[in-house]
């Protein structure tokens, strides 16, 4: 439905670039072990997920986002609306938020490198034998 687009990639667990390939090995977060395994390049394209040193450094950005989002629109709807108490809130919020980390962090890695990479279905694998050098 959403092939094509960046939101695709990101909600499947696709590579960027041919949304053929996995991203991470372990197709859903909800397995611990693992669940932050990354394959090293795209089975169908051959795209390097870690482009550099310290590439997914810059997730972390994404990942705080996530809890900032998850805190304030939580404040909002248990204190202005439902009228529970702050520390109450926060209780509830610490285990909230180890339990979604996984999500977190799947999710910011996967956003993170669709900043970078973009949706090219013609692209080939240079290994591939079908793949002719233009001149
Ligand atoms: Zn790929």
């Amino acid at each position: 439905m959403f092939k094509g687009t960046k939101l695709y990639s990101i909600l499947f667990n696709k590579c960027p670039r041919c949304q053929q390939g996995d991203f991470f090995v372990k197709s859903s977060a909800l397995t611990l072990r693992g669940f932050d395994r990354m394959h090293e390049r795209c089975s169908n394209c051959g795209l390097r997920y870690e482009q550099e040193p310290g590439f997914f450094t810059g997730s972390m950005y994404i990942s705080y986002a996530f809890y900032v989002a998850l805190t304030v629109s939580s404040f909002l709807l248990f204190t202005a609306i439902l009228d529970v108490d702050a520390v109450d809130l926060l209780w509830g919020l610490i285990p909230a938020m180890v339990i979604l980390t996984p999500f977190f962090f799947r999710m910011a890695r996967l956003i993170w490198i669709n900043f970078f990479v973009s949706y090219d279905p013609a692209y080939t694998h240079p290994a591939e034998p079908n793949n002719k050098i233009k001149l």
